[in-house]
């Protein structure tokens, strides 16, 4: 059986794209990008199974099946030139035209590399950055690379053995990615948080007064802004490195599925960039 997650994000995609005009744009893409990502997810799961465990020794990002993945490469690029705005669908052209080298090349880039990608960049042509320069520090490869193995990660996440974590990493503990959203949960009086990875959607238990960018744990040097008409999402800033993360508070609204709407709440990205924070992970949007 396919986890309901991604029936949960493309609905509340759909959802919010009536609510928030402003990102109605980015977030139909992500609905259809969301149903490639949960047909994908289904495919890896019927190729590997769902009973046998990794064990939690073996670094999530020692395996990489290309038998499995580079057969619905080419499949998934097509539906990016479809669907995409003009310039990520022009890059997905582009690769497509680099052939299976190329897109083995691409993939083993992102999935062997450092899992991240930083600063603004408007790839996709959704991102309402107002920073074109710094799009081209963000390899159009790796951000399709990482929109294609989101599955192929979240079902290895999915399939390990528990693993004990020292601390609150920065980092994601299985796959070392780096956090797209930090999430508050309601815990006795008040909030615990977490962070949600980037690649494997691993989710782990977080400081609430912590920089995951810098390790600044400060009072005064960490603070959060929100707007009223977006309550239940915030602005976590840091005012030693600059980097900002959104957190999606759920004791304020249990509706909210956190990956999307992080996507939908670019105001506060705007907002964020104009008082000179740069954000720690961009989303598959490019915002
Ligand atoms: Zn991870
Ligand atoms: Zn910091």
């Amino acid at each position: 059986m396919i986890p309901v997650q991604w029936d949960r994000r493309i609905r509340r995609a759909t959802e919010l794209a009536s609510t928030y005009p402003f990102a109605s744009e980015g977030l139909r893409f992500y609905a259809r990008i969301a149903t490639f990502q949960k047909n994908m997810y289904a495919e890896v799961q019927r190729a590997l199974g769902d009973s046998s465990k990794i064990p939690a020794s073996r670094p999530l990002r020692d395996e990489l099946d290309f038998f499995l993945l580079l057969p619905h490469f080419s499949p998934f690029l097509a539906v990016v030139k479809q669907i995409a705005p003009a310039p990520m669908a022009e890059a997905a052209a582009r690769l497509a035209q680099k052939g299976p080298a190329g897109w083995q090349q691409a993939i083993e880039e992102f999935w062997q590399g450092e899992p991240g990608l930083s600063g603004a960049a408007n790839i996709s042509g959704l991102g309402e950055t107002d920073d074109r320069n710094s799009s081209e520090e963000i390899s159009s490869d790796r951000l399709l690379a990482w929109i294609f193995l989101q599955p192929y990660a979240e079902y290895l996440a999915g399939h390990r053995e528990l693993t004990v974590v020292d601390g609150t990493p920065s980092t994601c503990p299985l796959c070392g990615g780096k956090p797209i959203v930090g999430v508050l949960r309601s815990e006795g009086d008040g909030a615990k948080k977490s962070l949600i990875c980037m690649l494997c959607a691993h989710e782990w238990n977080f400081r609430r007064i912590y920089c995951p960018a810098c390790g600044e744990e400060r009072e005064p040097q960490m603070a959060f802004y929100s707007a009223p008409e977006i309550a239940h999402v915030r602005v976590d800033v840091c005012d030693t490195c600059h980097t900002y993360l959104k957190s999606i508070d759920l004791t304020k609204t249990g509706l909210a599925v956190p990956v999307v709407d992080e996507l939908a709440t670019i105001p506060l990205d705007l907002w964020a960039r104009e008082h000179g924070y740069e954000k720690l992970q961009i989303n598959l949007l490019g915002t």
